[in-house]
């Protein structure tokens, strides 16, 4: 039976603080952080952690759907054109009119999601400070300081604006609408960030795996803690040891025959002029820096994303 419901859970602290919402199954089939919430909730329950400033919102299954199928989509993915509509045509249209207010009514969010090959967890953080038009932005420093906290030794930026680009040059013609292109591009930490807060998405690890269960767990109790809403020290995390990586361009594939010249996972490093790929008329395609791949997508079809180029970032993090 189709869920009509959304289950929140919310603690308010008797001392003004930050609002910080905490989100898990976004995407249905990566529920680490729908396990990790009710354990926090507990502890919050039974006084082995104590609010002590400010709010804190959990929805532990974003999209019920998406979860009772263990599948990533309900009709459409939650994690894109992120919006409440007037004229609601599919579940996730539904859904996002309770989570927009509820995102709007918040400063931080951390949004739990897992991924689908092995791996490390990574964290992906929003633009640098800018009041350019795609994603204005001007909480940099305190996005970072969050990102840096949650235990975590990667961390990714520049989504947004390379989803955009993009997404404009694989329009016909390379005309297209930026704000309907952008507003595709919109997920719940953008839309968090269009609305005057910050937040990140956390990536815990493999979908089944179950240390990706304490990834979130403690991502959530580091988050509360840098905050200063628990009575606990905030983490000190070296940000000598945290690889902070640049996302600049996405990749379409062409052709069925455009070909990788070997598997490539996520994250694998590429240096500069290393040959990723050719396509199908021989063209080679070499990474113009030395950084990472990610996001390769083998099963991409003709005019999809195939893959994504990040170099290593100057971001300064906070220390
Ligand atoms: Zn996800």
């Amino acid at each position: 039976m189709e869920s009509t419901s959304l289950r929140v859970h919310q603690f308010l602290g008797l001392r003004p603080g930050p609002r910080l919402l905490v989100t898990a199954a976004v995407h249905g089939n990566e529920t680490c952080g729908s396990v990790a919430i009710p354990r926090v909730v507990d502890a919050l329950d039974q006084n082995m952690l104590r609010l002590v400033r400010g709010t804190v919102t959990f929805v532990p299954v974003a999209n019920p759907k998406a979860y009772a199928r263990r599948t990533r989509e309900g009709d459409r993915n939650l994690n894109r054109d992120l919006r409440p509509t007037v004229v609601v045509t599919e579940f996730e249209d539904r859904v996002a009119n309770q989570l927009c207010p509820l995102l709007a009514a918040h400063d931080v969010l951390l949004d739990l999601h897992s991924f689908n090959n092995p791996g490390q967890a990574f964290v992906m953080v929003g633009p640098r400070d800018n009041d350019g038009d795609v994603e204005p932005f001007a909480h940099e420093q305190a996005e970072s300081r969050l990102a840096l906290s949650l235990g975590v030794s990667r961390i990714v930026e520049g989504w947004l604006g390379t989803y955009v680009a993009g997404a404009r040059r694989r329009q016909t013609g390379g005309r297209s609408d930026l704000r309907s292109v952008t507003q595709y591009g919109v997920g719940t930490t953008e839309f968090m960030r269009s609305q005057g807060g910050y937040g990140v998405t956390l990536e815990c690890g493999q979908h089944d795996d179950p240390l990706a269960v304490e990834v979130a767990t403690t991502a959530i109790l580091n988050a509360l803690a840098q905050l200063g809403m628990i009575d606990k020290p905030a983490p000190r995390p070296d940000p000598s040891r945290v690889e902070v990586l640049r996302m600049y361009d996405v990749v379409d594939r062409d052709d069925a025959n455009d070909a990788f010249m070997r598997p490539w996972a996520s994250f694998d490093p590429i240096g500069q002029d290393t040959l990723i790929a050719r396509r199908k008329d021989g063209t080679p395609l070499r990474a113009p820096h030395d950084g990472r791949i990610i996001f390769p997508n083998d099963a991409a079809r003709p005019g999809e994303e195939w893959f994504y180029l990040t170099r290593y970032s100057d971001r300064q993090l906070p220390t």
